[in-house]
Order: structure tokens, then C-alpha cells, then sequence
């Protein structure tokens, strides 16, 4: 084999792989979803076009990134394909507006005056409300992202008067464990969140919980949206 043949035959492999693991994901979803209706978000940090490509050939809707410079090149590159675009990561205030105009979803918001911004900068681009998840940080420790559950429901009351943005449900990032009753445990407590809002009037459809190691158990909790990158894409190896 010459050399680009030998390359073009690697990248065949890598993306057939892509392929099988979203097909296997996607059976394995329907299976542990409990009839709900559950999207697949493939996080695409760290992988190139032809990788994001790979599995919307494979049936990938929604696609998970969580920088905004590295994500920007990609929408570009993909902007002629019918993909919503998962803003996951940490919101830097001086991002919103670009946020607010290139995805459909974002599921991090922590504190209101980020709210603010992504609302106002949505209706300035004069588009439909973005939908939004709050992050909520379930290990009390303060140096993780996410909003102290003692401060949600303050947050929900903010978000849900947001003209530019339309509140859909609750995100959680918990420690990796390999313990599936723990991973189960922390689920739960994010399920009993949604459940207490829902108590209070707010209505809230989704659950952004599941990752790679962990969204069997999150399926199990009842997620509605698990965000998976390592299962589809392999290691990364720069993010
Ligand atoms: C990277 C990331 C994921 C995906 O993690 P994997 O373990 O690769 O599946 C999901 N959610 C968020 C917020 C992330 O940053």
C-alpha cells in the first residue's frame, strides 16, 4: 500500500467505528430508556470535522462542545447539515453572545447574570428562546461548577422570566466512579431536584445526565439526554 492509501484506509477503520459505536449506543439507549424518548448529544471536543461527520452519517443529531474557539471552526464546517449544536461547557461572560447565536441548547447555566446576558443577546439575534439546562453541583463542594442545590430554585425563578430563553430541565457532572450505586445515588439526588421544581410549578421536561462511564445508571434515573464523547469517539488526547 502506498501511503495515502494506507491513510485513507486508517480513517476508514476509525470512522466505521465511529459508526458501530453510535449504533450500538443508540440500542443500548433504547433499551435502558424505559420507553422514554432520549437524545444521544455526541460531545465532540477534541475530534476534527470528519470524526463529527462520521456519526451524523451514523444517525448523530446533536453534537456536545464545550469551548467555544474550538467549536466555532466546526460549526462552520458543518453549517450545511441539519446538526443542533449543545453548548456543555463553563460560560465565560464575555461568550455569551456568541453562544446565545451559534447553538440550539445550553446546558450549563450556573448564575443569572449569565442568564441575562444569553437571553438578551438571543433576542438581539432575533431567534426562537435558546433551551436551557441548570448545572447543578450535587458534590457541595464550592470548587465545582454548577449551582449549590440551596440556590436552585432561585436561579429557576430568574431563568423561567427570561424572554430569550426557554428553561427545559437540569444538567449534572458528577465525580467519575466506578461504583454503580453511587453513580446511581447522584442521579437521583438530580432526579428529586426536577421533581421538587416540578412541585413548585415550574415545568421541566429533561434531565442532561449520563456520560460515557455512567449512563447506564443515569438511564436507570431517569435521564432524558445523556452526553457522551470517549464511547463514540475514543480517548481523547488534548482536551
Ligand atoms: C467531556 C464531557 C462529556 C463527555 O464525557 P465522556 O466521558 O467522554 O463521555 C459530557 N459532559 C460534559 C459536560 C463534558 O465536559
Amino acid at each position: 500500500m502506498c501511503q495515502w492509501d494506507m491513510i485513507n484506509h486508517l480513517a476508514g477503520c476509525l470512522f466505521m467505528s465511529i459508526a458501530e459505536q453510535v449504533l450500538q449506543l443508540q440500542h443500548q439507549i433504547r433499551d435502558k430508556a424505559q420507553g422514554r424518548v432520549v437524545t444521544l448529544v455526541a460531545v465532540s471536543k477534541g475530534q476534527g470535522p470528519a470524526a463529527l461527520r462520521a456519526a451524523y452519517e451514523a444517525g448523530v443529531r446533536d453534537f456536545g462542545e464545550s469551548y467555544v474557539q474550538e467549536a466555532l471552526p466546526k460549526l462552520t464546517a458543518l453549517h450545511s447539515l441539519p446538526i443542533r449544536w449543545h453548548f456543555i461547557g463553563p460560560i465565560q461572560s464575555n461568550k455569551t453572545t456568541v453562544i446565545a447565536r451559534h447553538f440550539s441548547w445550553v446546558h450549563s447555566v450556573e448564575r443569572d447574570r449569565i442568564a441575562r446576558r444569553l437571553s438578551d443577546s438571543r433576542l438581539e439575534a432575533g431567534l426562537a428562546p435558546l433551551q436551557v439546562c441548570l448545572q447543578v453541583n450535587l458534590s457541595q463542594e464550592p470548587s465545582k461548577s454548577g449551582v449549590a442545590p440551596q440556590a436552585l430554585e432561585e436561579l429557576a425563578q430568574c431563568v423561567a422570566l427570561l424572554p430569550g430563553l426557554h428553561l427545559r430541565g437540569l444538567m449534572t457532572l458528577p465525580e467519575p466512579s466506578s461504583c454503580v450505586e453511587l453513580q446511581r445515588q447522584r442521579f437521583a439526588r438530580l432526579r428529586q431536584e426536577q421533581e421538587r421544581l416540578l412541585r413548585l410549578g415550574y415545568d421541566l421536561d429533561t434531565l442532561s445526565m449520563g456520560m460515557s462511564g455512567d449512563y447506564i445508571a443515569a438511564l436507570a434515573e431517569g435521564s432524558t439526554i445523556v452526553r457522551i464523547g470517549t464511547a463514540i469517539f475514543g480517548e481523547r488526547n488534548n482536551t
